[in-house]
């Protein structure tokens, strides 16, 4: 594979292979990820929400001796540039100059994805269209005569079904035409915007002919109409590139009062309205739907699933039955990793000689890491459930069901996708903001979305229920997740009537045809998150273990404690008093089990006075008094201040925190179990674990988007406080009520 591509890089560099630059647009989930992917190969999410690629992704495919330089650009709708994503499109379109412009269109929704292919007929790009969803089309009945619908549009159209890798053969050859000759391949197709508006265009057209920059830069006839269209972008773009601007703003204002006198309608109405017209026409010349009778399948399960009453109790219920699978069908997998981590623990204590190197390995690598890893099954269950409701179409139903309490709280309906998104990881959730619109619920939403439940957080939750509410854990696990929503919704709504007064835009909800979730999509999503989390394993939760055991293991003490020697020579001595008057070999093979234990726990109390000697042991202290309240005992701290690197390492610092002071191996569990941390305690901890500050990379992931340390300070700081409150209330009213 590595070899074969440095073959084609060389042969690009003498002119043997050819590179083609493509642009994949489309409306969101008209399945260009999915192409995309079988194109390229990549692994890449393929999820069912605007946004998930927000981020342009690129790679590579080829066929035939050409390299194809592909590039995913987000799904809008049309190129207005009204919002990021079709900025972004656009821009690529306008400043990256593709050699073409693969557009991907939803087969079954074909009127509404034509829109976008005017605009890129409009913009003048070589043009190839792939007809996705095919499958389905047929599926339905609709009837598209591909070769007329060609010639009315100019371009070529290849259908695909992205799903199934159909088409793309024949795909990447129509690709090649229109990279080679693009004259030839397609037409120019004009949309008639009537004789009066056309007149209009030609003027500005005109005036655009006699500044030769601005020619030579953009189509005219986009620029005209997007002038006329009053569309800031294209104003933007010819303010710079010509000085004959104020001549031409002029000349547009004077068109669209013109318009609005004569025809009693906004310019861009107007133009919308004569595109549509347009659709309408070339698809009556070559697509037929056939007439409904009944519901669709579709329509069926809606009326069920985003029913009023029902839609959100069977929400909870989804969640419920996915936490508690997490949890239940976890545990059984988990106990064989479990079983091989202490093999592999044992055996390295046996062939290891003893000193510091073992001890990093055993007490520092295992047992951090080994205790972090176990959790793998938990996370993969957690994202097969999550993939199937995505790719099934649910998750968007979610969103339709919680628009409504969305909109309750004064946020957008589309803000409920980034804290869906929380679920995996704030990370993307916060880059997932950009898709809305207004500044306000950008930041609203960014700063409450760390406040659901990431899969970071799992881990945690699975050890600390399972060790103190072992029953229950699926149930406390679903709660902890129900608790962080309900946070969220309560902060954006403090947020929304506090720091940023005023209404959310109002917005079209999609719902999207339910679909049968593939295997491989299902899989790619477990593996994507599997690769995350084992990546994970090797960085920042290795170097976090050894750097905590470190921490724990030094200084050391130049000598073992007087009074502990004292302890050794007294139970010595009552010991050998003891056998001396024994009598019966039973009495001495009880003496001998209780001496035995005493040592244990001799040892036990030195190795907690070593801890505490070691630097760990001294932040411990000094951080003691601020969890104590809490009920957490300074190890608990400490694992708590670690896991602002990521929260699996509050895990994997407990593990090495409780190895280093105990000298049996037994398990982490029953370690926090013996050091007398009760259920309350517990389950405050989940709570703090839940709420405080997220990690850094979502901290910085909120510094990125929002373009401020304000808001990334306001995020950490009132997180940590709500957090240590939380606790605080729970443990000290948990006493108080005699829990
Ligand atoms: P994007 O967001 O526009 O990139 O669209 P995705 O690639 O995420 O695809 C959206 C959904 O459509 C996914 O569930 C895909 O599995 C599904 N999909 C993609 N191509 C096809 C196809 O040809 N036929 C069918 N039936 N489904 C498809
Ligand atoms: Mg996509």
């Amino acid at each position: 594979m590595e070899k074969e591509k440095g073959i084609d890089s060389v042969l690009a560099g003498v002119g043997i292979t050819k590179t083609v630059k493509v642009g994949l647009a489309g409306n969101p989930n008209s399945g260009k990820t999915t192409i995309f992917n079988a194109l390229t190969g990549a692994h890449q999410k393929v999820g069912n929400w605007p946004g998930v690629t927000v981020d342009v992704m690129k790679g590579f495919a080829r066929r035939n001796g050409y390299t194809f330089d592909i590039t995913d650009l987000p799904g809008t709708y049309s190129l207005s540039a009204e919002s990021k994503e079709e900025r972004i499109a656009r821009d690529y379109i306008l400043d990256h100059r593709p050699d073409v412009i693969v557009q991907v269109i939803e087969g079954p929704n074909i009127e509404r994805n034509l829109y976008l292919t005017l605009q890129l007929i409009e913009l003048e790009v070589p043009l190839v269209i792939a007809l996705n969803m095919y499958d389905e089309v047929k599926a339905r009945g609709i009837k598209i005569d591909i070769r007329k619908l060609s010639e009315l549009l100019g371009v070529p159209i290849v259908p695909t079904i992205g799903k199934r890798g159909r088409g793309m053969r024949r795909l990447m050859d129509r690709i090649i035409d229109m990279a080679e000759n693009p004259g030839e391949y397609q037409k120019p197709v004009k949309v008639n915007y009537g004789f009066h508006m056309e007149e209009h265009i030609a003027g500005i057209e005109n005036i655009i002919s006699l500044t030769g920059e601005l020619k030579k830069k953009y189509p005219s006839r986009w620029m005209a109409l997007g002038l006329i269209e009053a569309d800031e972008y294209v104003a933007a773009r010819v303010k710079k590139a010509t000085s004959m601007h104020e001549k031409l703003f002029l000349d547009v204002m004077d068109i669209r009062k013109h318009m609005v006198d004569m025809f009693k309608i906004d310019p861009e109405e107007y133009i919308t309205e004569q595109r549509y017209g347009f659709i309408n026409g070339a698809l009556k010349e070559s697509v037929e739907i056939p007439e409904k009778e009944e519901l669709s399948l579709t329509e069926k399960i809606d009326s069920v699933i985003t029913n009023r009453i029902l839609g959100l109790p069977i929400l909870f219920f989804l969640m419920w039955l996915l936490f508690q699978a997490t949890f239940g069908l976890g545990a059984y997998p988990m106990e064989w990793i479990d079983m091989g981590v202490a093999y592999i623990s044992s055996f390295m204590d046996l062939i290891l000689p003893a000193g510091v190197f073992k001890s990093m390995i055993i007490d520092g690598i295992i047992g951090g890491v080994g205790s972090v890893i176990i959790f793998l099954p938990n996370i993969l269950i957690l994202f097969f459930g999550i993939s199937i409701l995505e790719d099934s179409g649910y998750m968007a139903r979610a969103a339709f069901v919680t628009d409504r309490v969305m909109h309750a709280l004064g946020l957008h309906g589309k803000s409920f996708i980034p804290l869906l998104m929380g679920f995996g990881c704030a990370v993307p959730a916060v880059m997932a903001t950009r898709m809305l619109e207004s500044r306000r619920d950008r930041i609203i939403t960014m700063l409450v979305v760390p406040l659901m439940s990431c899969s970071a957080r799992l881990p945690v939750y699975i050890l600390i229920a399972g060790i103190f509410f072992p029953k229950q854990a699926g149930n406390i696990i679903f709660l902890l997740y129900i608790i962080g929503i309900l946070l969220a919704l309560i902060a954006a709504r403090v947020l929304g009537t506090t720091l940023f007064k005023g209404e959310s835009s109002p917005f079209v909800m999609e719902l999207p045809p339910y679909r049968v979730p593939t295997g491989k999509s299902v899989v790619l999503h477990m593996w994507i998150r599997a690769r995350l989390f084992l990546r994970k394993m090797g960085g920042v939760i290795l170097i976090g273990s050894v750097v905590l055991w470190f921490l724990g293991a030094f200084p050391k003490m130049d000598t073992i404690p007087p009074a502990i020697e004292q302890q050794r020579i007294t139970a010595e001595r009552e010991y050998n008093q003891a056998l001396a008057n024994a009598e019966s070999s039973e009495e001495i093979r009880n003496l001998q089990s209780q001496y035995r234990d005493r040592l244990q726990q001799i040892a036990q109390r030195q190795n907690a006075l070593e801890l505490e000697h070691t630097f760990i042991g001294r932040i411990g202290h000094f951080i003691e008094p601020l969890v104590a309240p809490l009920g957490f005992n300074w190890q608990m701290g400490v694992s708590l201040i670690s896991g602002f690197v990521a929260k699996e390492v509050v895990v994997s610092s407990l593990g090495v925190l409780y190895a280093a002071g105990d000298d049996d191996q037994s398990d982490l569990e029953q370690a926090i179990i013996r050091s007398g941390i009760t259920p309350l305690a517990g389950f405050a901890f989940l709570l703090f674990t839940l709420i405080y500050t997220p990690c850094i990379a979502t901290i910085s992931a909120i510094a990125r988007e929002s373009r401020s340390a304000k808001w990334m300070l306001l995020s950490v700081s009132y997180q940590t406080a709500l957090a240590w409150l939380a606790a605080f209330i729970v443990y000290q009213g948990g006493r108080l009520a005699g829990l």
